[in-house]
């Protein structure tokens, strides 16, 4: 058993949680077999890092793994974390609290394909931006970003100056030894300078535990502990920016002591695992008595595809209400519109509650069914 990722504590394997197939957070489908624990002192949900979890995101993360269900074909790989329309609105909330001067300097951690970088340079033209990255696959793209210097690649420490903001939109949960890393990063802040973090919350979506590469499953409650343990104190920290997510900004400093108590995140984690078991069940039903469509072609659209493929049940095609999507396939499948269902279909809607239940609502409800987990 490994150690717990934020004690000296031990954390327990949650049960059920090795049957369910999993997803990568760039939408690729990945087998079952892996493992979530939730720490017998601290109470934090993480996967444990063993060397077979180590090894696996590797694999992840080199991308090399052939893509099993489209009989190898490439499937067109979306970017992970917030796309350029949430990042716009995530910037638009924080910038309430942040109140940014016209000039500044700002990095973004894990900057992906530049969706941030693009909405911060359309906010603040005359910021001075940069990203880091673990590969220069997006440099090109990055680099032509308005503002921004540079793209920088490997250590943090190698990276010249310090910034008046550092983001870190959905990477926070991807890094193994997550306190030491923010304690890091308060070298690269000048003075003043402050973290703006967006991390997926546990408690509203239990899709987030079926991404393997998701190390730390984060509620307020964890996020404050890790912020504090790390060095800074936290400004904000709120779970209604972003549907679905965890958003803070923190600046180096003293510890305020947490106000936020979001329950037991191993109860929640637990409840997670047996919904998404009895998701898979109520779907499976319900593809054997019709046409069958699933809602969505990323995280939890392509987990539920993957399992139910790969244990005998049918998938007839997607539904995406993006239209950049719809026309393609994913996973073998075509990626039909709302408006091109065929009248006695079903199209099953895996989504965090609230989102499932506006979809449904929008869309028709009877043809489009919300998952009745969540009821
Ligand atoms: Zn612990």
């Amino acid at each position: 058993m490994s150690r717990c990722l934020f004690c000296e504590g031990e954390p327990e394997s949650l049960s059920g949680y090795a049957a369910l197939h999993r997803v990568t957070s760039d939408c690729r489908p990945w087998p079952a077999g892996g493992g979530i624990a939730a720490c017998h002192a601290c109470g934090v949900v993480q996967k444990p890092c063993d060397p077979l979890f180590l090894d696996e995101i590797g694999k992840i993360y080199s991308g090399y793994e052939i893509y099993q269900l489209s009989s190898g074909l490439e499937q067109p790989v979306f970017s992970a974390g917030l796309g350029e329309a949430r990042s716009m609105t995530l910037l638009k909330r924080a910038f309430e609290t942040l109140q940014p001067a016209a000039r500044g300097r700002m990095l973004d951690v894990g900057c992906g394909n530049g969706g941030l970088l693009k909405s911060f340079a359309a906010r603040l033209p005359e910021w001075c931006l940069a990203g880091s990255e673990m590969s220069d696959t997006h440099k090109k793209a990055i680099e032509s970003i308005p503002g921004v210097e540079a793209l920088y690649v490997g250590d943090i420490d190698d990276i010249p100056g310090t910034f008046n903001l550092i983001t870190m939109l959905h990477s926070l949960e991807h890094i193994t030894e997550p306190v030491a890393f923010l304690a890091k990063l308060k070298a690269r802040l000048a003075q003043g300078g402050r973290l703006l973090i967006e991390v997926p919350d546990l408690h509203q979506n239990p899709f987030d535990l079926l991404i393997a590469d998701h190390v730390t499953h984060f509620s307020r409650t964890i996020l404050h502990r890790t912020l504090s343990a790390a060095g800074y104190a936290v400004e904000r920290l709120s779970n209604n920016w972003i549907a679905k997510e965890l958003s803070a900004i923190a600046t180096p400093g003293e510890a305020v002591s947490g106000i936020y108590d979001d329950g037991n995140d191993r109860a929640a984690a637990v409840e997670g695992i047996a919904r998404l078991t009895r998701m898979i069940a109520e779907a499976r039903d319900i593809a054997a008595q019709q046409t069958f469509g699933i809602f969505g072609t990323s995280i939890a659209g392509t987990w539920l595809a993957a399992q139910l493929l790969q244990t005998g049940a049918k998938v007839d095609f997607f539904v995406d209400e993006d239209q950049t999507r719809v026309g393609r396939q994913h996973m073998g499948l075509p990626v039909l519109g709302a408006a091109n269902i065929a009248p006695g279909a079903k199209v099953y809607v895996p989504l965090a509650p609230a989102v499932a239940r506006a979809v449904t609502g929008r869309l028709g409800v009877g043809q489009f069914v919300a998952p009745s987990v969540f009821n």
